[in-house]
């Protein structure tokens, strides 16, 4: 599979810590983030570059030459005028691979594509998938543009900031995308520049074969001097290359009623969902630990017919929305919707099982543990139930129950001591 890397932006916004390089050979540690990018490809053996240059390009040119220095090969587009984010493909249409991967050069990431790739390649829709992008979590959802996806990963709304959103799903484009040649001769552009989001990629959603593949892994756009900052941190403190989910990831998994939300009968409506205070700090700091943060939770309202998986997700959307408002957010939800007890008005039979999911049993732990690669050894489940307990003690992982002081309690005490005893 063959790599495009967009490297002609010109960087206005971080023009204060560097102006006169093209922004993808900004240095971060002593390296430019071209170089970053080009290191994680090769080691996940894409060594098949094609660069699009533009403003300063033969400043990149003359840094990495054919690639050989750095393990790879590269050619070069040059943009003589910007071609937006997506017209010089059709120039190089004839060189591309049947997919392909298409990377903005501003970002720092450290991600398996082999996953990434294995996603693209297994979606089966009507057609084989035209597009895949990456999406992730972020800590200001809502001044973020969202992609709404259904239970298949299919791409189905583009919401952008100025659309109207209530509840929503902390899912934002993360800039890494596989494309195909297919999906580019599907679109005839009605000039040379051409914007990938707006051109290509939002008219085609109707038909149903853009994908989203939701990652929790390390990916951050260098917009801002804030961010520059930041990920130079993360590079130095391992944060980066730790998140890559072919390395064994640690988790807190938590528990939702009485965790995260206030205790409110069981919860139906998303009314009757309410943050607990520093419930939503407490998963900030776990977010910039470097910790997975997975919801682990019992729901037998689907069982019992008292809400149907449509008012489940829009109450997780706005446990998602509320989150993100204070930088936070989960990186995944697993819920068991069984019961094991048959026999009550208006249930829901097919849920009435004796499943192996509902706590105190360890399956969803389980689950999330083979999704994301997690040492579990390493990890906590922690809730305000016994039940919790059971499970996190069942799955191996360290079981904390909540005490009065609740999850900011649990990350001040028992997360951050630890972390600093491990360094
Ligand atoms: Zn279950």
């Amino acid at each position: 599979m063959k790599t495009v890397i967009m490297a002609g932006g010109k960087g206005t916004r971080i023009a204060s810590v560097a102006s006169d390089i093209p922004k993808p050979m900004i240095p971060l540690c002593g390296k430019p983030i071209l170089e970053y990018q080009i290191g994680c490809l090769k080691r996940n053996h894409l060594t098949d570059i094609i660069m699009i240059v533009g403003h300063l390009g033969h400043i990149i040119k003359e840094h990495f030459g054919d690639g050989s220095n750095f393990g790879c090969a590269i050619s070069y587009y040059t943009e003589t005028e910007p071609l937006g984010t997506a017209g010089a493909l059709y120039k190089i249409k004839e060189s591309l691979s049947d997919d392909f991967l298409l990377i903005h050069g501003d970002i720092i990431f450290d991600i398996d594509f082999s996953r990434f790739i294995n996603f693209h390649c297994t979606r089966k829709g009507l057609t084989p998938a035209w597009a895949t992008l990456a999406v992730h979590p972020n800590s200001h959802p809502y001044d973020s543009a969202l992609l709404v996806t259904d239970a298949d990963n299919r791409v189905i709304q583009w919401l952008n900031k100025e659309d109207t959103r209530r509840y929503y799903k902390n899912q934002v484009n993360a800039g890494l995308h596989i494309l195909s040649k297919a999906m580019l001769s599907a679109v005839t552009p009605l000039s040379e520049k051409v914007d990938l989001d707006r051109d290509i990629l939002k008219p085609l959603l109707a038909a149903g074969n853009i994908y989203a593949y939701p990652s929790p892994e390390y990916i951050k756009d260098m917009g801002t001097p804030d961010r520059y900052a930041q990920v130079s941190a993360d590079i130095e403190n391992g944060m980066v290359s730790r998140r890559n989910l072919s390395v064994k990831q640690r988790a807190v998994f938590l528990d939702r009623d009485g965790t995260i939300n206030k205790l409110n009968g069981f919860i139906t409506k998303p009314e009757a969902f309410k943050l607990i205070d520093g419930a939503a700090e407490a998963i900030r700091k776990i977010n910039n630990a470097g910790y997975l943060a997975i919801v682990i939770t019992n729901q037998p309202v689907i069982a019992r017919g008292e809400a149907s998986l449509e008012e489940l997700d829009l109450i997780h959307r706005k446990m998602e929305t509320e989150l993100g408002k204070a930088g936070a957010y989960v990186d995944d939800i697993f819920f068991c919707p069984h019961h094991p007890d048959k026999g009550f008005p208006g249930e829901r039979p097919e849920y009435k099982i004796d499943c192996e999911c509902r706590k105190p049993k360890p399956g969803m732990i389980f689950q999330a543990a083979k999704k994301y690669n997690i040492n579990l050894a390493q990890s906590y489940m922690v809730g305000d139930d016994g039940r919790d307990v059971e499970a996190g003690l069942a799955a191996g992982c360290t079981p904390v129950r909540l005490n009065n002081t609740g999850l900011a309690g649990f990350v001040e005490t028992v997360f951050e001591e630890k972390r600093k005893a491990d360094g």
